[in-house]
């Protein structure tokens, strides 16, 4: 006799059975009497927009989503989501800062992912061993942060957060993989959940994620903001004062700084130059972007491609920043040159 085999895997993970396992069985072979399976179906019949339909409606149900969140399956596991919540919503403020409580590997995972985006900073970087989550009294979040992120479920170390933690309004973003629907939770709370499936809600290839409706509309904030700034014709005249300044001064350094491109064809939007070594220094760009950080002036190396340095000027860069740049760069001619 074949003894009973129980499943304690952390995902994929044991699935109910009689309920889903032996109804998915049945229906493989012919799903809803359409007479062909599921496995077969268009993505686009009517049957499959009824399912997916009918999930995000009981997940709604089930965790008393609010009507401003939408419901979203997607591809590419929670791994896929360390990445696309940085890309997504790093640049929610200026700062392009996020605070990440790491309680655990995968908190851990999605710092370390979301450092390829912007500015990380790690509210507990000391521990060297996972066994706690710091009293909140220590954390020192920052007001700026686009977001802070935290995991609620370290599957590997076992640390579960039975509080949501006070951001003070900062956008809360949670990491729910491992005890997602494993209780009710006040979504109202944050501006994105998501959970890889194959633990608590199904099998490995779907990712939910649950996200204010805010949050997937920046597009149409910045358009916003552009209509209220003047429009298309503002913009224009705002990026051609802001590239003519740094173009100026590139014209007016004697060749210490040169743009490659032609001056016809020369882009309002990406400024590309470099600067001239009379001793063939090499170090002098590098000098250039150490100074510029100590200043608070980020992400004007070249593209890795062509070298030297870069400057984007692009519609949300003001006058003011580029004046900081324009007056740095005035500086190192006349110290450099
Ligand atoms: N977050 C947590 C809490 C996890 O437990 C896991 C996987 N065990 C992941 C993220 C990664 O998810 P995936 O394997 O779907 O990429």
């Amino acid at each position: 006799e074949k003894k009973q085999t129980i499943n304690f895997g952390a995902g994929p993970a044991k699935l109910p059975q009689p309920q889903v396992l032996l109804q998915a069985q049945k229906e493989l072979l012919d799903y809803n009497g359409t007479g062909i399976s599921l496995l077969e179906m268009s993505h686009r019949a009517s049957d499959f927009t009824r399912i997916i339909n009918t999930t995000g409606q009981l997940l709604r149900e089930l965790l008393n989503v609010p009507e401003n969140y939408r419901i979203i399956f997607l591809q590419g596991g929670g791994s896929g989501q360390f990445s696309a919540v940085p890309l997504n919503l790093i640049g929610l403020k200026p700062s392009r800062c996020a605070d990440y409580l790491v309680t655990g590997t995968w908190s851990a995972k999605a710092a370390k992912e979301a450092e390829k985006f912007g500015k990380v900073n790690v509210i507990h970087p000391k521990m060297d061993t996972y066994t706690k989550i710091p009293e909140s009294s220590t954390w020192s979040l920052n007001p700026s942060a686009s977001y802070v992120y935290y995991c609620c479920n370290e599957t590997v170390h076992g640390i579960e957060f039975n509080f949501i933690p006070d951001t003070k309004g900062v956008v809360l973003v949670s990491d729910m993989s491992s005890n997602f629907l494993s209780r009710p939770i006040d979504v109202s709370k944050f501006g994105l959940i998501f959970a890889g499936a194959q633990k608590n809600v199904g099998c490995a290839g779907v990712t939910v994620v649950i996200v204010r409706e805010d949050l997937i509309y920046i597009m149409s904030l910045v358009l916003e903001w552009v209509k209220n700034n003047g429009g298309a014709d503002a913009m224009e005249n705002l990026n051609k004062k802001k590239s003519g300044m740094i173009y100026d001064i590139i014209n007016r350094s004697d060749g210490f700084y040169s743009c490659p491109v032609e001056e016809t064809c020369r882009s309002r939007m990406n400024i590309p130059f470099f600067i001239k070594t009379n001793t063939g220094d090499e170090t002098l760009e590098k000098s250039f972007l150490d100074g510029a950080s100590k200043l608070g002036m980020i992400s004007l190396k070249g593209h890795r491609s062509v070298g030297g340095i870069r400057a984007s000027l692009y519609n949300a860069v003001t006058i003011e920043d580029v004046e900081v740049l324009a007056a740095y760069m005035e500086d190192f001619y006349r110290n450099f040159r």
